[in-house]
């Protein structure tokens, strides 16, 4: 896919998320969809009037290290962490960022040595998030380069090695997997919400990246962060973004921080569903009916996840990811070309994750129509697309 969009090949037409006039339904991306119900249905709570004379000021405040950084954006995302408990914000620097891919580069800038001592690796352990290898490589940067799975990774010297926990395409919770004294890591919590797995403690590494694309489903506001222990790190990190974009939209992150109020909000209310419960429960019902429809017609396989207690929710529960990493089974090799061919339904391969065609990864956070077709579809024997 090298030379190819990172959110899909060229030919994707982002505008066709619902069925088209084909029946093909595109479950490539992870366009978290799933949640515009719950937004529409809480109304003006999070509607916002921006007057023109605002934002006009490339500054947001000069006494923040991150100088770009709207003091209400950062005031709710140590809200959030603190409600939902999944991250330690205290003594760290936020770093905000045009969406955490904005971040993940700010990050590779920052820990890369920048003197002559050549580019720095940079792994994760397949399968891993299928954007990383093209954006590390995608500039040919004399600074740092893509190294690869780091399950066999073996070279000397320092590396930098991405812990995308839960993991995206496979849902699994991980940690480092590269046996040296060497890395430096770099956490990306995008998916550490308990909507999607039980949050066992609040995260504590140096480098952690969040997103409200996958935390609230607001991926076009294009705002993630990054919790940063390091004062050097966080500042190299401020630079890059500097350099990049003179910083990041001043009415994209009031949008994100009033987003982010009202699920702080919604936690505390007694009366009415938190936003965590009512999409913990709309992921717990496809999962539910995902696993059933595997085990009934036994030709294809999703992950099998073990429970854990959730301090969020006081209750134990299993994982249940962002996306199905979806094998077919009875011989199919290339399953995303089955699933292509015979179902009308647009997958990523096992190839962009560093795996085998045998595997795909299915957005489970698409709107409830194109969920239930791909159910359908998936769940019938003969090659009928409904
Ligand atoms: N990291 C992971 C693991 C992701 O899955 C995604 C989105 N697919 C991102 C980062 C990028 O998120 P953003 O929209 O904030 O750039």
């Amino acid at each position: 896919a090298s030379g190819s969009s990172l959110l899909s090949s060229a030919s994707c037409n982002y505008s066709k998320i619902e069925e088209d006039d084909d029946g093909i339904i595109n479950l490539k991306l992870g366009d978290p969809t799933v949640y515009e119900r719950y937004w529409q249905e809480m109304g003006d709570v999070t509607t916002m009037v921006i007057p023109g004379w605002q934002s006009l000021s490339y500054f947001s405040d000069n006494n923040n290290l991150c100088w770009f950084l709207e003091p209400e954006l950062g005031k709710e995302i140590v809200r959030v962490h603190k409600v939902v408990g999944n991250a330690v914000t205290q003594d760290r620097f936020i770093v905000v960022g045009t969406g955490s891919t904005q971040l993940y580069q700010a990050a590779l800038y920052a820990l890369s040595p920048h003197d002559d001592s050549g580019p720095l690796n940079v792994v994760s352990a397949a399968p891993y998030y299928s954007s990383y290898p093209l954006i590390t490589d995608c500039l040919k940067s004399g600074l740092y380069r893509w190294g690869g799975d780091a399950k066999t990774y073996k070279e000397e010297g320092p590396y930098i090695e991405l812990v995308t926990s839960p993991n995206n395409p496979d849902g699994f919770l991980r940690e480092p997997v590269v046996n040296s004294s060497k890395g430096i890591l770099i956490h990306d919590l995008a998916y550490y919400w308990p909507q999607y797995t039980p949050i066992t403690s609040a995260a504590d590494h140096d480098i952690m990246l969040f997103t409200a694309s996958k935390s609230t489903g607001h991926a076009g506001m294009r705002i993630g962060w990054a919790l940063v222990k390091d004062r050097e790190t966080a500042r190299k990190m401020t630079e890059y973004i500097e350099l990049n974009t003179i910083g990041v939209s001043k009415d994209s992150q009031l949008r994100v921080a009033k987003v982010l109020k009202a699920v702080s909000d919604s936690c505390g209310n007694e009366t009415a569903k938190s936003f965590f419960e009512h999409s913990y429960d709309a992921m717990y019902e496809r999962w539910k009916l995902l696993k059933q429809a595997a085990k009934n017609t036994k030709r294809f396989t999703v992950p099998d996840f073990v429970s854990q207690r959730c301090n969020f929710f006081g209750k134990v529960f299993e994982l249940q990811p962002a996306f199905a990493w979806f094998k077919c089974e009875e011989g199919i090799v290339d399953c995303e070309k089955f699933l292509r061919e015979e179902k009308k339904i647009l997958t990523k391969s096992g190839k962009h994750f560093g795996d085998d065609k045998s595997y795909v990864r299915i957005s489970m956070l698409d709107r409830d129509i194109n969920f239930n077709i791909f159910l359908h579809r998936v769940s019938v024997s003969s090659n009928s697309t409904l």
